[in-house]
């Protein structure tokens, strides 16, 4: 059996807030429960996102939360986590190989057109399925109406069929090249994409279980072929359900209750806290002095409710 091995990759794009916390609980709980590694990746790829000392914050969240790992980047030091910016070369090796395989092209529609030209409105934050106007041209050099988007060209065959295992939402098959078709890979500005960049992470770092927020379950087949692709083996994944308002609004990002700072700052016992997130998602571990290892001794999957959680599960309003 391959030994466990998990990550735990936010974007230092803003505060970690209670539902990120949520899901780097489970995340440490499972590698604990497993005896696994689990590995921290900084994910700042898209730098004009990038918050200015939103990575720092995030990590001393984190240990406030009673959270390590168990792996550092080998040039920053002790549990120093991966961090991406410093790993282009990997990203564009990645595209290269796809490209040496045909499978990526180069695209400058923008998204007014792909919205006129789309059949079908896809569900997901990515816009529409994109209809695949550009994949005649493949990586030829032509004259380029704006900086051109680099796409997977998803095959037309069985391998864009994909069978999802999900430990919490269960198994269920998606058709890519129906749903999301052609996605991008490495967009205009040259930032390269979350789903190649999470991919070829995963891949090098041999990770064997994703467990990580709901929001990002619809990326998971278009990840597993990505990787299959890529001549490797996809994880696992189990998605953690959001965390929601009462009336099950998406929180909102200046929702006083969500960042952990405020947690902090008020003095709250960082092991209620964690305890009190355990309960909401269906294990009690009690008054229990250590509840991130109590939570990882008791883990099981399918206690976790199947929908969002309410955020006054966790805390009273
Ligand atoms: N960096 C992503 C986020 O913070 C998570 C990536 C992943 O877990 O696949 O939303």
């Amino acid at each position: 059996m391959t030994a466990y091995r998990g990550r735990f990759a936010p974007s230092p794009t803003g505060a970690l807030h209670l539902g990120s916390a949520a899901a780097a609980l489970f995340c440490a709980a499972a590698a604990m429960q497993a005896r696994g590694t689990l590995v921290l990746r900084m994910e700042d790829i898209d730098r004009p996102r990038v918050v200015p000392g939103a990575a720092e914050a995030l990590l001393d969240d984190l240990a406030w939360l009673g959270l390590r790992w168990d792996e550092s980047s080998a040039q920053g030091g002790p549990f120093a986590p991966y961090v991406q910016s410093e790993r282009l070369a990997l990203y564009e090796a990645a595209i290269e190989q796809l490209a040496a395989r045909g499978f990526v092209y180069y695209c400058d529609c923008s998204r007014a057109e792909i919205a006129r030209v789309a059949s079908a409105p896809h569900a997901g934050e990515e816009g529409p399925r994109y209809p695949g106007t550009c994949r005649p041209f493949g990586m030829q050099k032509r004259d380029f109406r704006r900086p051109p988007a680099v796409r997977l060209a998803v095959p037309d065959d069985d391998r864009a069929i994909v069978t999802v295992h999900d430990r919490v939402l269960g198994t269920y098959t998606e058709h890519v090249g129906h749903v999301t078709g052609d996605f991008v890979l490495r967009r205009g500005d040259g930032v390269f994409a979350y789903q190649l960049v999470v991919v070829v992470d995963d891949l090098h770092m041999q990770i064997t279980d994703v467990v990580r927020g709901g929001d990002l379950a619809s990326s998971s087949a278009r990840q597993i072929l990505l990787a299959r692709l890529l001549g490797g083996a996809p994880p696992t994944f189990a998605h953690v359900p959001l965390l929601v308002a009462d009336d099950g609004s998406r929180l909102a990002k200046r929702d006083k209750l969500m960042p952990l700072h405020d947690h902090r700052a008020a003095g709250r016992d960082p092991r209620a806290l964690v305890r009190a997130i355990a309960r909401a998602y269906g294990h009690d571990v009690g008054d229990a002095d250590a509840p991130l290892e109590a939570l990882a001794a008791s883990l099981d999957w399918s206690r976790l409710p199947r929908e969002s959680v309410r955020v006054s599960a966790i805390v009273a309003r």
